[in-house]
């Protein structure tokens, strides 16, 4: 069983009982819904975990469904991102993919008998006038003037709408509930609307297309699904979920809302994500700063962390907001475990070994996890030459300086000791060569009464492989960026920092072989993966080796 499904919740407990009382004959059918008119992101991957776990956990099924009944909005691409990040989260749907407009025949079927039965009607109010009937959260609404038509004109009339004789927004049909409602969703509320535009699915075949509500409960009840879970929004609307299936006379599945995934410094609506891409904030959806879940990809987060980080954060009834720091945690945890080090200097000064021979090279034989020796070994030359990260060395080095100075000894990761003797400067001041020594004794050992302060990691310099390595962090600096704020958008609050590239950076040369989106730690620097996308050496830091965030809030 998968870290999905192991822990139960208030829905499993629903579900239990349902399975006691044979409800179902036991049978569980959830399904995953998006609407494909944008890239999943983190609040996606709950909704997954939850219904594909929930399936795993009771030997039932999850069918992946396209909510598709928004043309306009929708897309192709949208649809093949959407089966991709699914599948890498490592979930498996039942069967094809479905969709909601394999249905329209179906759902134009049901609506007509709706009509039949005295329940729908074609209506002509404006949308003005709609607005103006239907009442208010504390006033009743009004009965259209076109809700006593008799079902012979309204059957007449919807099949006009669909025969294409009226133009967009003409005409809809409602369902005829009760407008005086306190629940403004039963007020008589749309299921068709006209719409002379072309789908990615049924091409040109259709010009009328069935509203959420009326898809939605009717695309679950022909599935047979058992379960139906949605966000908290969508409690008012089950009232109307409901109603749709008792008036179609058919499977009724039952509705359950749970909490939807808030995130700190995060935005995790499709729109504001997609204004992201469209106004260039960011360069594509999949942007390793992207809460989605192909940028987290990239970024190099791995499925297993997103499945641990949802299965943590829990299923609840009641909203609440997560800190990113878990998230963050979730992937520093998992690549702690099973990434291998190697080394990175992505801000390199050069080294001279004055002492060492010219011509000479030596290879080191280097744990690739301190914790697991399973990882194995791999081999790191050394020679005269060498990078050191400028941020390890200082002239005049503050207290406690447990790195290179001048006079003053440290260990290079894996290798000797070294000792610097000068620095040298270009015309402006700037350090751009250290000259030392090596200790020859010193390789893997410590010599009697002699201990360096500190390790610093290194590049032997002809050996390296240079490197592009982009330095990510979080996408917004404001915990609640979309929260209203007087004058300020979430816009306003992107991280300028998001985004810094180390152009020059020098790597081992075990490096040169790193596979496109396989995490390493790069030694004292944090997690980094080479690009799934971009050609050449090209790495994206995935998450610091601590969270410097953490810090910042505490000092407030
Ligand atoms: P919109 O409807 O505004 O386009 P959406 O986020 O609701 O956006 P859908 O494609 O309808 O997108 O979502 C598919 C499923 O994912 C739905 O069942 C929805 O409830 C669930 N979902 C969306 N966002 C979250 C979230 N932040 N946390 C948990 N589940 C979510
Ligand atoms: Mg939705």
């Amino acid at each position: 069983m998968s870290e999905a499904s192991k822990t139960g919740n208030f829905i499993t407990q629903i579900i239990d009982k349902d399975n006691e009382t044979g409800k179902h004959g036991g049978k569980v059918l959830t399904r995953f819904p998006p609407e494909p008119n944008g890239y999943l992101h983190i609040g996606h991957a709950k909704s997954i975990c939850l219904n594909f776990g929930i399936a795993e956990r009771y030997q039932g099924q999850c069918n992946l469904r396209f909510d598709d009944t928004n043309p306009e909005k929708e897309s192709v691409e949208y649809i093949e991102s959407i089966k991709r990040d699914v599948e890498w989260l490592g979930f498996e749907w039942a069967g094809e993919p479905k969709f909601a407009s394999d249905y329209f025949d179906k759902l134009y079927d049901f609506a007509c008998n709706l009509i039949r039965e005295g329940k729908a009607y074609v209506c002509e109010l404006d949308g003005e006038q709609m607005r103006e009937y239907r009442g208010t959260l504390k006033e009743p609404g009004k009965n259209s003037p076109f809700r006593d038509r008799t079902p012979e004109e309204n059957l007449a009339l919807f099949e006009e709408m669909r025969a294409g004789k009226y133009a967009d927004g003409e005409k809809v049909l409602r369902a005829k509930i009760d407008m005086a409602s306190p629940n403004i969703n039963l007020r008589d509320p749309i299921i068709y609307r006209i719409r002379h535009i072309h789908h990615h699915q049924t091409g040109d075949k259709w010009c009328v297309y069935p509203m959420y509500d009326f898809t939605h409960s009717l695309s679950d009840a022909i599935e047979g699904i058992t379960h139906s879970i949605c966000t908290l929004e969508f409690q008012d609307h089950r009232p109307l979920y409901d109603w749709t299936v008792d008036a179609a006379h058919t499977f009724h599945p039952q509705q359950i809302e749970f909490a939807r995934l808030n995130l700190n410094y995060t935005v995790t609506s499709k729109r504001k994500l997609k204004q992201l891409v469209d106004e260039k904030h960011v360069d594509s959806w999949d942007d390793p700063r992207m809460p989605t879940i192909s940028g987290m990809r990239r970024r190099g987060f791995t499925p297993a962390s997103i499945r641990n980080f949802c299965e943590r954060i829990g299923v609840t009834k009641s909203d609440s907001v997560v800190d990113f720091g878990m998230l963050e945690h979730a992937i520093r945890e998992d690549l702690d475990a099973n990434a291998n080090r190697a080394m990175a200097v992505l801000n390199p000064i050069k080294v001279t070994l004055t002492n060492y021979p010219e011509d000479k090279d030596e290879i080191f034989t280097v744990a690739n996890h301190p914790k697991n020796e399973a990882a194995g070994t791999r081999e790191v030359p050394f020679s005269k030459h060498l990078f050191i990260d400028a941020a390890d060395f200082e002239e005049i080095p503050p207290r406690k300086w447990k790195r290179l100075s001048l006079g003053n000894a440290v260990r290079l990761r894996g290798g000797y000791v070294i000792t610097c003797d000068e620095a040298i400067k270009d015309a402006d001041g700037n350090v751009v060569e250290l000259l030392c020594r090596y200790d020859s004794e010193t390789l893997g050992v410590n010599p009697e009464g002699y201990k360096p302060k500190g390790v610093i990691h290194w590049v032997s310099a002809k050996h390296a492989v240079d490197a592009k390595v982009r330095l990510y962090d979080r996408l917004f600096n404001e915990e609640a960026p979309d929260a209203r704020h007087v004058d300020k958008t979430f816009l306003d609050f992107i991280n300028p920092e998001s985004i810094k590239i180390a152009e020059n950076a020098k790597l081992e040369s075990s490096l040169a072989n790193a596979k496109p989106g396989v995490g390493f730690q790069f030694e004292r620097e944090g997690y980094f993966c080479r690009d799934l996308k971009e050609e050449g050496m090209v790495f994206n830091r995935t998450v610091t080796l601590r969270d410097s965030w953490a810090k910042l809030e505490a000092k407030g």
